[in-house]
């Protein structure tokens, strides 16, 4: 079978009166829409992941993931949709929740772990799948230079050149292989990621492990909002006006802190009247499904 998706994620304006305001033009790409489950960059670091997985003729896919994660969702249903088994090794005591029912339902064996052990991956899937000789190994989060590689053909669909991109990052692996879109077209954009764990400093090594060439680009360890999964009601406040706003779903884990970035910069006059500024929508808006008790 071929290991592919027509990719459809337009790009849409951003309009609003702060905006206007301050001059900028803003933009959203709609990688939300590629498909229902497999969402945004989810897809684009599966796809050379589970081609390399086919050409190596594994069949049986084993990856990593919190009991919120949309890499364990999106694994799940590309397995599904492209013939593989999954297994998915859960960080922490068995729960059910409503993403590990949508895995569960796609066909994903749940095997849940210890966060002790959960760190050494290479020896859960030693351990678990050491004797299954269809077993493929996926990091957490999807992290690789394959990975890296989708994501930065993200860069070849643009209709034209922005001054700014704004991603949300969790592994960096999204943001380098946009970065390495942008080296590659030699296009003058400045790249601005938007870490959401705490102290987001140490995402730089995270994603200069993956850029095919050095490359400046900023980085705002401001807007995690306490860490991975958290929130503040500022940011839920955000995140409904956004929503009813624009029609565009969003939720606090990724997608709501890199676009609250670039409102709080724009009203903070950041940018240079006149600017071009894309937002990169990468999906997940099934993580709203754990946080609906924070509305
Ligand atoms: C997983 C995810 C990210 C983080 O991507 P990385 O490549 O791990 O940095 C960003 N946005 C959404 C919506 C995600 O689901």
């Amino acid at each position: 079978m071929d290991i592919n998706l027509d990719i459809y994620s337009p790009v849409q304006p951003i309009q609003n009166e702060l905006f206007a305001a301050k001059g900028l033009q803003v933009f959203i790409k709609r990688d939300d829409l590629i498909h229902p489950i497999i969402s945004g960059n989810k897809w684009r670091k599966l796809k050379y992941v589970l081609q390399q997985a086919q050409a190596q003729k594994k069949t049986h896919l084993i990856t990593f993931g919190g009991a919120y994660s949309n890499h364990l969702l999106a694994t799940a249903a590309a397995a599904a949709k492209f013939g593989f088994k999954a297994s998915g090794i859960v960080r922490g005591e068995e729960v059910e929740n409503d993403t590990l029912f949508l895995c569960k339902l796609h066909g994903m064996q749940l095997i849940f772990t210890d966060r002790e052990s959960y760190r050494d991956k290479e020896s859960l899937f030693q351990k678990f799948f050491g004797d299954d000789g269809q077993a493929f190994f996926i990091d957490e989060g999807g992290a690789s230079a394959e990975g890296a590689k989708g994501v930065s053909e993200l860069v070849d669909e643009l209709p034209q050149t922005y001054n700014h991109i704004f991603c949300a990052c969790g592994t960096g692996t999204t943001a380098a292989g946009i970065i390495n879109g942008l080296t590659k077209h030699q296009l003058p954009t400045q790249f601005n990621a938007i870490p959401v764990l705490k102290n987001g400093d140490f995402m730089r090594q995270e994603i200069n492990r993956f850029l095919t060439a050095p490359a400046s680009y900023n980085l705002y360890t401001n807007y995690d909002f306490g860490g991975y999964g958290k929130t503040t009601t500022e940011l839920i406040t955000f995140i409904k006006q956004f929503v009813a706003q624009t029609g565009i779903l969003i939720e606090p884990i990724y997608t709501g802190k890199m676009l609250y970035a670039i409102y709080d910069l724009a009203a903070k006059d950041h940018f240079t009247p006149g600017s071009k500024i894309l937002a990169i929508h990468s999906g997940g808006i099934w993580g709203l499904l754990g946080m609906k008790h924070k509305f």
